[in-house]
């Protein structure tokens, strides 16, 4: 069977990443979606087992010691983790697996597999950023901030990745990840970081 794709999709907090990875497994089914593993409490409506494995830092930490992640990375204050076994079972059956992920992690996955394609999604612009993060009301005032200053970095790194999109129209932005995924040969425009 084919060998396996591995797929890095990152990008500030708030940009649309989530938002974008509903949408681009409603189209595309076949895509394997990695659930990770997070030390930070559910949100309302998040489910265990769908949107994360929401564990205690005692448990994160067994299964760092225990190697039972593939990467794993602190951000805004809490842990968070890719489960190695799934992962390596999808491509070893030829799966396009798919790494919703942040900066930390990413390196880390491109240091292990260099032929993983990264996308990183770059706001329209960092006062739009701030809107999302505020309109999605999902994190303490304090937590919005620590975001916040964190993209400023993660921004700053998008040119480590093979293809950036602004995610402004969000059909575009999807169409553009669909171009990118299942047309490779069609050149896409050059975006530029804001
Ligand atoms: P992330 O997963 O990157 O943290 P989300 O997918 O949760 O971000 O999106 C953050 C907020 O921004 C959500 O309220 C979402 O509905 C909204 N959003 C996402 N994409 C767009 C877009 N293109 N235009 C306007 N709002 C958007
Ligand atoms: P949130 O708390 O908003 O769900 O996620 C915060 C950040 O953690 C986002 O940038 C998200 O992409 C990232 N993230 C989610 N899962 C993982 C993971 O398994 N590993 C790493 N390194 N980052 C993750």
């Amino acid at each position: 069977m084919a060998r396996g794709k591995l797929i890095v999709l990152t990008g500030p907090s708030g940009v649309g990443k989530g938002t974008l990875m509903r949408m681009l497994l409603r189209r595309h089914p076949e895509l394997y979606l990695s659930i990770s593993v997070t030390t930070r409490t559910p949100r309302p409506g998040e489910i265990h087992g769908r949107d994360y494995y929401f564990v205690s830092r005692a448990e994160f930490d067994q299964m760092v010691a225990n190697h039972q992640l593939l990467e794993w990375a602190e951000f805004a204050g809490n842990c968070y983790g890719t489960p190695r076994q799934p992962v390596e079972d999808q491509i070893r059956q030829g799966k396009w697996v798919v790494l919703e992920i942040e900066l930390q992690g990413a390196r880390q996955i491109f240091q292990s597999f260099p032929d993983a394609l990264g996308i990183f999604i770059l706001p329209p612009s960092m006062m739009e950023l701030e809107h999302r993060l505020r309109h999605r009301a999902s994190e303490s005032e304090e937590a919005i901030v620590r975001r916040l200053e964190r993209a400023k970095t993660e921004v700053g790194a998008a040119n480590e990745f093979d293809i950036r999109v602004i995610n402004d129209d969000l059909e575009l932005a999807l169409d553009q990840i669909e171009a990118v995924l299942f047309a490779p040969k069609e050149p896409l425009p050059e975006t530029v970081a804001v």
